[in-house]
């Protein structure tokens, strides 16, 4: 049996996925703090304790995301555009265009045969990922987690037309204070979300089966938005924001099942 973890260190959260023989999820766990914190290092104790398991007992620990070169437990670090394509590949193996959107960042990755082959990111300004949609939780005070039942309420979209994460949050008060429903508000900011990443998406070309990743992946509301506007249907898994840590494991499986097929033979 080959044990391997991926661990991806983002900018908002970690996630840790033990995996058996490249094929079994023994454990996962995830931490909302990011790189830079305690997050890193809970993450990594908390998924070897949910796998009842201790360091010597893993093969391979991989790290990936924003912070994957601060962790100094990892056996290799590689891009988390890699492994999205490889947990995106493993969950849909027809995918060939994921969209992730992570906590400060948006990637849309183009794959054939499940290796990326093209992609475009916007990681310079909070439009389009889940700091906006962080920023716009807090000013209307619910949980990141509740803004998909409170737009699943809207009867009506009420538009919010700026982009730019610092106007919408502008605009998003003064809609409060008008005295717009709550649940109305979140169903324009899910619209508003996703104008960046249509951009971003048309940009690489949008080829089914078509993916969402990262953690907004949860937030059905966003989802739906999404598709209405990009005209595509897009699949997800209970394990989206898990996908980075996903594809890190298997990578770490793939370097370790290589090594062992190489010391079979010379001793052959
Ligand atoms: P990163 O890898 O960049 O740290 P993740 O892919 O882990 O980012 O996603 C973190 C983001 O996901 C945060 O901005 C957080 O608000 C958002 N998020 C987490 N859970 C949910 C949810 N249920 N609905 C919407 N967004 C969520």
């Amino acid at each position: 049996m080959i044990y391997t973890m991926g661990i991806d260190i983002g900018s908002s959260a970690c996630k840790a996925v033990i995996l058996a023989d490249g094929k079994d999820i023994v454990a996962q766990t995830k931490v909302a703090v990011g790189t830079g914190t305690t997050g890193p290092a809970r993450a990594y104790e908390g998924v070897l304790k949910e796998a009842n398991m201790s360091r010597d007992q893993i093969d391979y620990i991989l790290a990936t995301g924003y912070g994957r070169n601060t962790f100094p437990d990892a056996d290799g670090q590689m891009s988390e555009l890699s492994c999205h394509a490889k947990g995106a590949s493993f969950l849909f193996p027809d995918v060939q265009t994921v969209i992730d959107i992570g906590g400060q960042d948006v990637k849309v990755i183009q794959i054939d045969n499940g290796a990326m082959v093209n992609f475009q990111m916007n990681d310079k300004c909070a439009a389009g990922t889940g700091r906006f949609l962080d920023v716009m939780a807090h000013i209307l005070e619910v949980e990141v987690d509740d803004l998909e039942d409170l737009a699943a309420k809207s009867d009506e979209r009420i538009a919010i037309s700026s982009t730019c994460t610092v106007f919408a949050e502008s605009e998003v008060i003064s809609q409060l204070a008008k005295g717009q429903k709550k649940e109305d508000i979140v169903n324009g900011i899910h619209y508003a979300i996703t104008a960046r990443v249509v951009g971003l998406a048309r940009r690489v070309g949008i080829r089914d089966r078509v993916v969402m990743t990262g953690g907004v992946a949860q937030n059905g509301g966003v989802v739906k938005a999404l598709e209405e506007q990009l005209e595509h249907e897009i699949s997800t898994s209970p394990l989206s924001q898990y996908v980075g840590a996903l594809g890190a494991a298997l990578f770490a499986y793939n370097k370790v099942a290589k090594k062992r097929q190489k010391e079979n033979q010379q001793t052959a």
